[in-house]
């Protein structure tokens, strides 16, 4: 079969996003079809958020076999379906529906996503400090994965610190929580003796997406171990990181966390392992770069 043909006996997945233009989610889960020699298409849908109950209820008729869920749907998501995965319910927010004939279940795969790149990085936290800014839906990944880590104390810093106190709150309440879990302000990025004890600082918020400015950060504080991970991903070093790797400090963007995602999602999806590197290859092929 040749890749590129459109078979009408393909077998859909898709991502529902609002804006989705953007996503490399397409090309990441075309590139395993191709190289599975899968009669299988990813395709992006414009969601709008009056049309997310809609348009999942659509999944089942339209033969779709699952959906990744991007900005703004994570959390609506999972208010939404009733079947959801322990980490979907504890995280408040869905990235992936799996069509089991019919029946919708939702998943989340971001945690594990993150957590794998930074196992892959050598992040060592196993009772240390890890600083995570913002309250959402990935910032509660990053809090699971640090956790996962071993994390001693985690610091969720959020510019509406109501929202970072509910977090802590919501991880507190779980039994799997053994580090120390404490909600800040923006003000904890000016904390030299907090600075000076982190492992890891991970941005978890769309600051720097669009203006290309990031909150004040004493990066010169920090520790020379210290690592700089930014859940935004671009071809150019990131708002967060740029002055990190200045400071000469460790920091990566959020490229690696996405593709991981990206695989656990397509095993969902069609109960096959994507080879190994072609997701990855094929994100970095769009986004124009190799690894930071
Ligand atoms: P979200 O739920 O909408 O949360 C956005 C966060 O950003 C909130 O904490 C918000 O603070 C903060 N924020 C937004 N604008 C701000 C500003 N001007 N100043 C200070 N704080 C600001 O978003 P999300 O789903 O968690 O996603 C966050 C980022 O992670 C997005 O850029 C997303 O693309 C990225 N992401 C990447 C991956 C990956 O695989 N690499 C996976 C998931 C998410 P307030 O609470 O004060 O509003």
């Amino acid at each position: 079969m040749k890749s590129s043909a459109i078979n009408p006996d393909a077998a859909v997945a898709a991502i529902f996003g609002d804006p989705v233009g953007h996503s490399k989610s397409p090309a990441m889960h075309n590139a395993a079809y191709a190289a599975l020699g899968m009669n299988r298409r990813y395709v992006a849908f414009r969601v709008r958020s009056e049309n997310l109950a809609a348009a999942l209820g659509a999944i089942h008729p339209l033969g779709i076999i699952g959906v990744n869920l991007t900005v703004p749907h994570k959390e609506a998501a999972a208010r939404l379906i009733k079947d959801l995965s322990g980490e979907a319910r504890m995280l408040g927010a869905v990235n992936c529906v799996v069509n089991r004939r019919g029946a919708l279940r939702g998943d989340n795969t971001d945690a594990r996503g993150l957590e794998r790149d930074l196992r892959d990085l050598g992040c060592e936290l196993r009772g240390r400090l890890a600083i995570v800014i913002g309250a959402g839906g990935g910032a509660a990944s990053s809090v699971l994965a640090c956790l996962r880590l071993g994390a001693g104390r985690v610091v969720i810093a959020n510019r509406t610190a109501a929202r970072a106190v509910a977090l802590a709150r919501r991880f507190s309440a779980k039994s799997i929580v053994r580090g120390a879990i404490e909600a800040r302000g923006l003000d904890a990025l000016r904390d030299s003796e907090l600075l000076a004890d982190a492992r890891l600082i991970v941005n978890a918020t769309s600051m720097g997406l669009t203006t290309g400015r990031f909150a004040r950060l004493d990066y010169s504080s920090t520790a020379g171990d210290c690592l700089f991970y930014d859940l935004i991903y671009s071809r150019e070093p990131t708002a967060f990181i740029k002055p990190a790797i200045a400071a000469g400090r460790r920091a990566v963007d959020g490229a690696g966390m996405l593709v991981n995602q990206g695989e656990l999602a397509f095993k969902l999806f069609n109960r096959v392992a994507p080879p190994a590197g072609v997701m990855r290859a094929a994100l970095f092929n769009e986004l124009g770069r190799a690894r930071a």
